[in-house]
């Protein structure tokens, strides 16, 4: 598990001064090529707005990679399993298009995704070099979305998934998120390492581990270990500095961002 560095106010990457507050992966800059972001309370979508975009907020990771509100790609998030790549053609009407992962290799397109519990993952290739970024909650997370992620980088990038390095962003930890048959019978359905992610907490209760599965899943599909990032920040748990679904119902959401620089 890696650390993570948190740029307060004014900090600047790019060559831009950023107003937001995010956080960052040091092992993912050292690369040099890529930008990316996480989001907290303090620069995400903002709770008054219940979850709905509000352009401004897209507007200041634009501003702080340097780049115009246009060229960030988002989706239409829906708990599925749908992966759309972006480019030059589509990236005007990605955002009304169903989907749950994003992936580009054009310089200077974002691609990002939201979140507020879920499991976001940012994803890159340094080789092609190619991004992605995905939003797993359970239902994404039992259809194996990072793992179909890896498989079409591979598909459409030629990316190999031994070369490949993630970043899981702030998500629920198992501390703070119990669930129930409907969601553990597919978790137990689609995961032959279901006890590996899940501690009983009494009758026909668990809790569960989205990050660890996620994490599993990659290994799964070939990425190295030591190229798995994970921020290990607990949503609920980091109320003063991220939205929490669970924990206040009505709230705001993160944002988890990545650019291949211009
Ligand atoms: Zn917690």
């Amino acid at each position: 598990m890696s650390t993570v560095k948190s740029h307060h106010k004014k900090s600047t990457i790019a060559g831009s001064v950023s107003e937001m507050e995010y956080l960052t992966v040091p092992a993912l800059d050292k690369t040099g090529r890529f930008l990316h972001a996480f989001t907290t309370r303090h620069g995400g979508l903002g709770a008054k707005s219940n979850g709905v975009r509000q352009p401004d907020d897209w507007s200041a990771v634009a501003h702080a990679f340097g780049i115009h509100i246009d060229r960030v790609a988002m989706v239409n998030q829906v708990h599925g399993e749908n992966i759309i790549r972006i480019d030059e053609l589509n990236i005007r009407g990605a955002r009304s298009v169903h989907a749950d992962a994003l992936m580009t290799d054009v310089p200077g397109i974002a691609v990002g995704v939201e979140t507020a519990d879920c499991v976001p993952i940012l994803l890159f290739d340094p080789v092609r070099p190619a991004v992605a970024a995905v939003h797993a909650g359970w239902r994404s997370t039992v259809k194996k979305i990072v793992q179909k992620a890896v498989y079409r980088m591979h598909e459409e990038f030629r990316s190999e998934p031994s070369r490949l390095i993630a970043a899981i962003g702030p998500a629920i930890g198992p501390e703070c998120y119990e669930v129930d048959e409907p969601v553990m019978g597919p978790v137990q359905a689609a995961f032959s390492f279901w006890r590996e992610v899940s501690e009983p907490q009494g009758k026909d209760r668990w809790s569960l581990d989205l990050v660890k599965a996620n994490h599993i899943e990659l290994m799964q599909v070939g990425l190295a270990e030591k190229n798995i990032h994970a921020a290990g920040m607990c949503t609920s748990c980091r109320k003063e500095l991220f939205y929490s679904f669970r924990a206040e119902g009505r709230t705001g959401r993160m944002l988890s961002v990545i650019m291949l620089k211009p």
